[in-house]
């Protein structure tokens, strides 16, 4: 069935992955940049603090609000939006537009309102909702993970409805029902070239 042509007729380098929270889309982002080192994984800039282990301009670009100000003022971001009501995050531009002048196919790991925005900005991207295998499951893996409290949990299942609902303006699905099998998938649905 993949792969086969975007329904805008051809198939983008500019690749988004989105889907609802603890769907598991680092986890997946980082399996396909680690089966194909060649495609360029963009590195956001975010207002979060950095987590013990993530090093700034690799897992992300840490900034401060005023920093992130900046970057939005001078149009430096192709899209960004605050996520989970909390820390901003954007994506660089130009990194993008020089991999894609270099031939190379850029992934973007990105939160719905932000694959929105690209859509608008890039109307030949190529945007993949991740899902999960059912709802019981993402309710498990995001108690099983453990990092966020009740309260939390429970907003962020109210907001992975809503995007679940949304899952139709993407151009692909792929469940995550095991992480090598859905890198793959994802990688079958953009490894050739454009045209
Ligand atoms: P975390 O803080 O756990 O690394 O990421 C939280 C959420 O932010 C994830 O859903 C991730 O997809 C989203 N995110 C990361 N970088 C960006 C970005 O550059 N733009 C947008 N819109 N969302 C992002």
């Amino acid at each position: 069935r993949w792969p086969e042509p975007g329904p805008r007729g051809e198939r983008s380098r500019l690749v988004v992955l989105a889907g609802p929270t603890a769907v598991g889309k680092g986890t997946v982002a980082a399996e396909i940049k680690a089966q194909h080192p060649e495609i360029h994984l963009s590195v956001s800039a975010t207002t979060r603090p950095p987590r013990p282990g993530e090093a700034d301009g690799e897992h992300y670009f840490f900034v401060d609000d005023a920093e992130f100000d900046r970057l939005v003022a001078d149009d430096e971001l192709l899209e960004h939006a605050t996520v989970h009501n909390r820390y901003r995050y954007g994506t660089p531009r130009r990194p993008i537009d020089e991999a894609l002048e270099a031939g190379e196919t850029v992934l973007l790991e990105i939160d719905l309102q932000g694959a929105r925005q690209v859509r608008a900005a890039e109307p030949s991207a190529t945007l993949v909702f991740l899902l999960p295998p059912s709802w019981d499951e993402l309710v498990h893996r995001l108690v099983g993970r453990g990092t966020e409290g009740a309260e939390e949990r429970a907003r962020r299942l109210r907001t992975a409805k809503v995007e679940l609902a949304s899952q139709n303006e993407f151009d692909y699905r792929v469940v995550n029902e095991d992480v090598a099998s859905a890198a793959r998938e994802v990688v079958e649905l953009v490894k050739a070239p454009a045209r």
